[in-house]
């Protein structure tokens, strides 16, 4: 067995594992770095950007359909499935291979491809290969739950991955789960053409967003068409002939649910159960992530866990940012912490909601007073001349120190403009310093400074 020695290996090429290859290479380091299936992992190939390419479709197909609310006519409007899907293949294919050359190409670099696992702390094989660092960094992922539903054994079913491996329009599209993946699937798939129908077992969709997100989110949807059934306390499946029954206990609707195809949205789970963790001496929690402190190390002293698997994130630039830290902590002298971070993410359905530090309901339980403005699109001077007036913006504030709380942005450039209220935050400065900023018109931007002249006490706090 060929043996190799480095002085660090890095475990997975997805958004923290490559960024951190180039740092410490770059300070003449001999790194390994490993990647068992596709570089630049599920961002990359099953995760953000091919499905915010195939987003841009969809967006696409539904503009056309309304394009004569603009004075603009296309005629009939249709959707070749093949050919989103080459987009799609060449947008991530071209990430994949950036990844991909990046690495190959570093000097001090030596890429394996393969499944790693620990042999002891400081020893990882991969295939034939024994590699030996002082450090080493675990990038590996999660990926796709398959929950034990009754039924799922007889029924073909797509997850996130294999679902982005198709061509062709299914004719009703069964989702399993109301959340971020089943919402940005369930929109697209609609505006393809598809009949769809998203079964949540909560009592609302995107549970973890406010009430009045939920409600207004559901309502777009259903707008476009999209089923929803709410309640789902049990939900099994059935193949007859051609179709893909979900059985759903809902508080409404038929129980029968019968769809051609039917994707599972329900959760992701990470990739540590194979890894050899236990002869490394790291430790995971119940659910499998791996456990880190403040600055992602593992309880294995010279091993560290960033991104996805280690439970303290779930999105790409949470990811990056724990390569950020690792990097800054090891190179920089610089004492970067996971803790120095606002929450910050967006769901890409259309339009999209773009979120930063706590709800409304968190912010209520803090227990401090607080403040909240709120405004509708519809008086959003650019969602008017848009003609995308759905949604609404809100803020919330401590009332006594003025800094910003929270906020959540549901509308037309929702995701881009959520950022003046983020940098503030990490600013740490009062809400007046954006509020007496000039924002440029006609932007959705330009309405945060009025929103927030307009602060009414939260009640309830
Ligand atoms: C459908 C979908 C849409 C998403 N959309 C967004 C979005 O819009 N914005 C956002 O911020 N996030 C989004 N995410 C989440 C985002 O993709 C992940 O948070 C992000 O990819 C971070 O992953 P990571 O760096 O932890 O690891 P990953 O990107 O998952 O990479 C891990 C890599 O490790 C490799 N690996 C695993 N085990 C081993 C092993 N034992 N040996 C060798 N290699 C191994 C894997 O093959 C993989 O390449 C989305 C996810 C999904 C599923």
């Amino acid at each position: 067995m060929a043996s190799a020695a480095y002085d660090a290996i890095i475990i997975g090429t997805g958004q923290a594992g490559p960024f951190l290859a180039h740092r410490l290479a770059a300070k003449g380091m001999k790194i390994a770095i490993i990647e068992r299936k596709l570089f630049g992992g599920t961002c990359v190939n099953t995760g953000c950007i091919p499905t915010k390419t195939m987003v841009a479709s969809a967006y696409a197909a539904h503009l056309a359909r309304r394009a004569s609310d603009y004075g603009v006519d296309t005629g009939a409007v249709s959707v070749d499935m093949k050919r989103v899907k080459a987009r799609k293949d060449e947008v991530s294919g071209n990430s994949r291979a950036a990844v991909e050359n990046g690495l190959k190409s570093l000097q001090n670099c030596t890429v394996y491809r393969g499944h790693a696992r620990f042999e002891s702390a400081h020893e990882v094989s991969v295939g034939a290969a024994r590699l030996t660092a002082g450090q080493i960094f675990i990038n590996v992922g999660c990926r796709a739950t398959v929950p034990p539903l009754p039924g799922i054994e007889e029924v073909p079913y797509f997850t996130n991955t294999s679902m982005l491996d198709i061509d062709f329009l299914p004719r009703h599209l069964v989702i399993v789960g109301g959340s971020y993946i089943g919402l940005e699937f369930g929109q697209m798939y609609r505006r393809f053409g598809s009949e769809v129908t998203i079964i949540e077992m909560g009592p609302r969709l995107i549970q973890r967003e406010d009430e009045d997100v939920s409600a207004a989110i559901r309502e777009i949807l259903e707008r476009e068409g999209v089923n929803i059934r709410l309640n789902a306390k049990c939900v099994s499946l059935a193949q007859r002939g051609n179709e893909t029954f979900a059985h759903a206990d809902c508080e409404d609707g038929p129980p029968d649910i019968g769809g051609s195809h039917v994707l599972l949205a329900v959760g992701r789970r990470p990739n540590t159960e194979d890894l050899g963790l236990e002869k490394a001496g790291v430790a995971t929690d119940p659910r499998g992530y791996i456990v880190v402190d403040d600055q992602l190390r593992t309880s294995a002293p010279g091993i560290w866990a960033m991104g996805d698997c280690n439970g303290k994130g779930g999105f790409t630039h949470t990811s990056f940012n724990d390569s950020e830290i690792v990097g800054a902590n090891l190179l920089d002298n610089d004492p970067r912490r996971v803790s120095d971070r606002i929450t910050a993410y967006a769901l890409y359905i259309d339009p999209p909601l773009g979120r930063v530090g706590l709800t409304e309901a968190e912010a209520r339980k803090t227990g401090s007073a607080a403040l909240m403005g709120k405004r509708p699109m519809t008086k959003v001077g650019r969602a008017i001349e848009k003609g995308e007036t759905q949604g609404f913006m809100k803020i919330v504030v401590d009332a006594e120190t003025r800094h910003i709380l929270g906020a959540a942005i549901l509308g037309v450039g929702g995701d881009e403009a959520i950022h003046s209220i983020l940098d503030i935050m990490y600013a740490k400065a009062p809400y007046s310093v954006i509020q007496r900023a000039m924002h440029v018109h006609p932007t959705v931007s330009e309405l945060i400074p009025t929103m927030l002249g307009e602060l009414q006490p939260l009640p309830g706090t």
